[in-house]
């Protein structure tokens, strides 16, 4: 099991909230880019093949057109091969971006799974968002989606966004389960500084999050979805095997500015600037890097404790690692945070929310 991530660093317009890797480009940026791209992959030629789910997210990759879409799968199939071959192909959208070509042109492409944000069913709070997407635009782009034959939806929404209430954010959720998506995310609003919502002096509230938090993870319990890591929720054999697989500490190979890898051992990230990744990648340099480095050791096996107790199922220890962090897992019983059963520990469903003081224990 390896995944593969593309990152496409690009986006209409920048949302008040976001500090991704993303910017505004123009139709010869997103060519130059591919170019770029196609070169990056030429690099991995040893790792072709070897591939069982892709992951294009972004930025928004729905912004291309038609024909860079084509371009971009054709520099994907030089390492998975034929998409139709992958488990899981996810594909990330917006809705302003989809129309029904690029709809077929996915589904034709081999993508199983579409991505897609609709974050909340308010007018008023996409606008403060900064998002371009109204709920009417999410509603058509779905219904596109399943035209062109999609199966396996995911929505996005946020929670403990400025002036939402908690009833707003159910009923975004009420509204979103109308359309019967298989798979939804939650997140809540993180403000980080260099971003609008940073500079407006917009402030996180947890409080009112974890509020949301608890609300959303009832309702979708009673519509059927089962919630298996803290943010995510899916119909029975829905979940994202993409994700599980980092979950689980398995490889991935991350292509294009910012992405991350986990390869034989070592974790880098690439430079999140894009004028440094195409400058590098273009002339045929090494692409700069954020960060690396190689677990071993206690700190590895902390790190697979960490990504282990993401899912709701938890994580089945070797006696080995059970003894060594013997300690933690003593204070975190003690503290009613976790529960264990033999060998198997997990966060307690109604602690998930605050799983940061899980994983600090680990840190
Ligand atoms: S669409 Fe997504 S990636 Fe693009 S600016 Fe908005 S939050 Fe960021």
């Amino acid at each position: 099991m390896r995944g593969l991530y593309i990152h496409i660093p690009f986006c209409r317009a920048k949302c008040g909230y976001c500090d991704f890797a993303s910017a505004p480009g123009t139709p010869g940026e997103i060519d130059v880019f591919l170019g770029a791209l196609a070169r990056e992959a030429s690099t991995y030629a040893g790792l072709a093949g070897k591939f069982s789910t892709l992951y294009v997210g972004g930025g928004t990759p729905s912004l291309l057109s038609p024909g860079q879409l084509e371009k971009l799968f054709f520099i994907i199939s030089t390492l998975t091969g034929p998409l139709k071959a992958i488990a899981e192909s996810t594909f990330e959208a917006n809705p302003e971006s989809l129309d029904a070509v690029k709809a077929e042109l996915l589904m034709n492409a081999g993508v199983n799974r579409i991505s897609m944000g609709l974050q909340a069913s308010q007018d008023s709070l996409l606008k403060r968002l900064g998002r371009l997407a109204t709920p009417g635009d999410f509603l058509k782009a779905f219904g596109l989606l399943r035209g062109a034959g999609f199966a396996n939806i995911n929505a996005d929404l946020m929670c403990g966004l400025p002036g939402q209430t908690r009833k707003d954010f159910t009923d975004s959720i009420e509204w979103l389960l109308k359309l019967k998506p298989e798979h939804v995310s939650f997140y809540a609003l993180e403000v980080h500084d260099g971003t609008p919502f940073s500079a407006d002096g917009v402030e996180e509230e947890p409080d009112e999050a974890a509020d949301m938090y608890e609300d959303g993870a009832a309702a979708l319990g009673l519509a059927g979805f089962a919630r298996y890591e803290i943010s995510n929720f899916s119909r029975p054999g829905r979940e994202s095997a993409h994700n599980l697989n980092y979950w689980e500490q398995g490889e991935y190979l991350g292509m294009g500015p910012a992405a991350a890898s986990y390869l034989g051992g070592e974790r880098r990230a690439n430079t999140a600037s894009t004028a440094a990744y195409l400058k590098a990648a273009l002339g045929g340099d090494a692409i700069p890097l954020q960060y690396r480095e190689t677990l071993t050791g206690k700190a590895k096996n902390a790190e697979k404790i960490m990504l282990g107790l993401r899912k709701t199922s938890g994580i089945e220890l070797t006696d080995y690692i059970f003894i060594e962090f013997k300690d933690e897992i003593s204070r975190l019983l003690d503290a009613g945070l976790i529960e264990k059963s033999g060998l198997r520990i997990r966060i307690k469903e109604d602690r998930l929310y605050v799983s940061n003081a899980v994983f600090r224990e680990f840190v």
